[in-house]
């Protein structure tokens, strides 16, 4: 029974839309690359708020950026 772990895991997030109430789905890395969400539903236009959960972002950017660094580095070296 490990559901909730790989919910986790997935690291799914998402929000109820405050104009129709329908679930927004995104993720993590969504979340990051990306300055608003659109409900699926009713197309309204949400703007995140990054600095509330700047803590989590600053963490995922860095995960970002070292990818990121990688890549280039292979890139030069091949
Ligand atoms: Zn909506």
């Amino acid at each position: 029974m490990s559901n909730v772990e790989e919910h986790a895991r997935e690291q799914k997030a998402g929000m109820k839309c405050p104009q129709c109430g329908a679930f927004i789905e995104t993720s993590i890395f969504e979340l990051l690359t990306t300055n608003a969400l659109v409900c699926p539903a009713c197309h309204l236009r949400l703007s995140i708020d990054r600095m509330k959960s700047k803590p989590a972002f600053d963490a995922l950017r860095k995960v970002q950026n070292a990818k990121r660094n990688l890549e280039q580095k292979s890139k030069f070296n091949g």
